[in-house]
């Protein structure tokens, strides 16, 4: 238990649409993000796909 379905209603396993470009991505490609927010969402998860992860991802934490 614990776990809860994110908007999309979908399992953990399945293919996951990039948060930034919006592109599916099969599950074992993707960047699995888990982002602490300051806000009421408290730990987001999000799916990056590699290109993304690269360009948007990878820069930020410079
Ligand atoms: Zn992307």
């Amino acid at each position: 238990m614990g776990f809860v379905p994110n908007h999309h209603g979908r399992g953990a396993m399945t293919p996951e649409p990039c948060a930034v470009c919006d592109a599916v991505v099969p599950y074992s490609d993707a960047v699995h993000l888990t982002i602490h927010t300051k806000s009421d969402a408290g730990v987001v998860d999000e799916f990056i796909c590699p290109g993304c992860y690269e360009s948007e991802i990878a820069a930020a934490l410079e």
